[in-house]
């Protein structure tokens, strides 16, 4: 099937053309036809399987039809994060090159006045992050009675951040007489509660998440000998110098490397930098002139290593990159496939290779199981190798209990407001504890406070009196 063959306009047809596109992804050849009768969709895609074409491509063509007026868009796009908002927006302006429509970006962190200039102009589509959009409209910037057409993009993604309060109550601002787009790459039944609240006989759609990597990416598993034995979280300064010496040796344009914790990326970008290394970072706590700007400079090739947190790297679509490089073994299986996809983007070649200690065994174990294939093993000259600790599964698991240094401790980073809403959270559903855990291993406990074993809870039998012994 062409693009020619789903009912897009000429001008939309040619910045498509443009942008190098020569047949439609499955998700575009099955949503822009729907999208285009103005059904509402219930698309299970992911990120990478060009799902934001799949919208934004027709809604140029429905929105060319129309006008827009001051304060009033015809048409919202939420986006869980400010990366991702402006990705959509850049689209936006990519593949309506041709056409005279306007748009306003709202994410938090940059100016509001900018931003209330742009929604008095009267956009044709607002792209906002949840929290941002709704600033906004409590301060009676905006009105939201006209929106036509809605896409809540990544639902599963803003459940996992906390906003499906806040995505809720924009819903409850708009007109019942919209079109609803709702994407999703899983469907937990929180989510499908909400689409079965926003939607209006939804066409459902699924695509293939691409749950493989890219054959274009050759990947590569090196595990190092921690000197300082076998405790969680161990290895890190071998870890540190095995990195260095990939990154010596192997041909590296651009590369992002993920670690685990934010606390990391900080320690790991510093020792980056002191060994010489043109390093920049990335993660959830910058602020977002420093987090935008950052981006600009690394796909504008300013800075050739990003250091960087999963959440700030979600869905970043820089094409061209030469390699990943995991720092940390994700403790979520899926986020690798989702690190590694950053590379080998388009058909073209690109390099992922993860650092691991002996006792990451039971997250490799994981990934394994997903991609459906062991990741090679590499060596590297002078980096004394380490094996894979097999009894860490089964430690692992009774470690649970207690909180992982390495894994569980580490708060995964989640933007702050998360804390009070995380009762749905995807990753609860796989049995895992949706809480940020190990939480309780970190108390100190005075030697003067009593210890208590049992909670507040006394066993009844403790309390009962001994029975008198009989006398013989
Ligand atoms: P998305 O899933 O929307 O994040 O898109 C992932 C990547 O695929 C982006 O780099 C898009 O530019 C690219 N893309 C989207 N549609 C197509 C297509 N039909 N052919 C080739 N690349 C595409």
């Amino acid at each position: 099937m062409s693009f020619s063959d789903l009912g897009l306009s000429d001008p939309v047809l040619r910045a498509v053309a443009e942008s190098g596109y020569t047949e439609p992804t499955p998700i575009q050849e099955q949503a822009i036809p729907v999208v285009l009768m103005g059904r509402d969709i219930l698309g299970s895609a992911q990120t990478g399987t060009g799902k934001t074409a799949s919208f934004t491509l027709p809604m140029i063509d429905i929105l060319a039809a129309g006008r827009a007026k001051a304060r009033m868009p015809r048409s919202l796009i939420l986006e869980p994060t400010r990366e991702l908002a402006a990705q959509v927006a850049e689209s936006f302006d990519r593949y309506g090159k041709y056409h005279k429509l306007t748009k306003a970006l709202l994410i938090g962190g940059e100016s509001l006045t900018e931003q209330v200039k742009e929604i008095d102009r009267g956009p044709d589509v607002l792209i906002a992050t949840p929290g941002r959009l709704l600033d906004l409209f409590e301060r009676g910037r905006l009105l939201l009675t006209d929106v036509k057409i809605l896409v809540i993009d990544e639902a599963d993604r803003m459940l996992d951040m906390g906003f499906i309060p806040d995505v809720e109550r924009i819903v409850s601002l708009l007109s019942r007489m919209r079109q609803t787009l709702f994407f999703s790459a899983t469907m937990p039944p929180e989510i499908r509660r909400l689409a079965d609240a926003f939607l209006i006989n939804p066409k459902e759609l699924a695509v293939d998440p691409p749950a493989t990597p890219a054959e274009t990416v050759a990947q590569g598993l090196l595990v190092v000998n921690p000197s300082d034995g076998r405790r969680p979280g161990g290895g890190q300064r071998e870890k540190r110098a095995a990195l260095r010496q990939l990154l010596h040796q192997e041909e590296v344009k651009n590369a992002l490397i993920f670690c685990n914790r934010k606390r990391d990326v900080g320690i790991l970008h510093r020792s980056l930098q002191r060994h010489g290394f043109d390093a920049g970072l990335l993660h959830g706590d910058m602020p977002q002139p420093a987090r935008m700007d950052m981006l600009d400079k690394f796909k504008d090739g300013q800075v050739t290593l990003l250091v960087c947190s999963d959440v700030a790297a979600r869905g970043l679509d820089i094409p061209q990159m030469s390699h990943v490089f995991n720092f940390d073994v994700p403790s979520h299986a899926e986020d690798y496939v989702h690190r590694i996809g950053r590379t080998g983007r388009a058909g073209r070649e690109g390099r992922a290779f993860t650092i691991a200690t002996p006792e990451d065994g039971k997250y490799l174990s994981a990934i394994t199981r997903l991609i459906g294939k062991d990741i090679p093993r590499i060596t590297l000259d002078g980096v004394e190798t380490g094996d894979l600790d097999e009894a860490a599964e089964r430690r692992g698991r009774r470690r649970r209990g207690r909180g992982d240094r390495q894994h569980e401790a580490a708060k995964p980073e989640k933007p702050a407001r998360a804390k009070s809403r995380r009762d749905g959270d995807r990753r609860g559903g796989d049995g895992k504890t949706a809480e940020p855990r190990g939480s309780r291993t970190k108390v100190k406990r005075g030697a003067d406070e009593p210890v208590v074993g049992m909670g507040d809870h006394v066993p009844a039998f403790l309390l009962r009196e001994p029975p008198t012994p009989k006398k013989p």
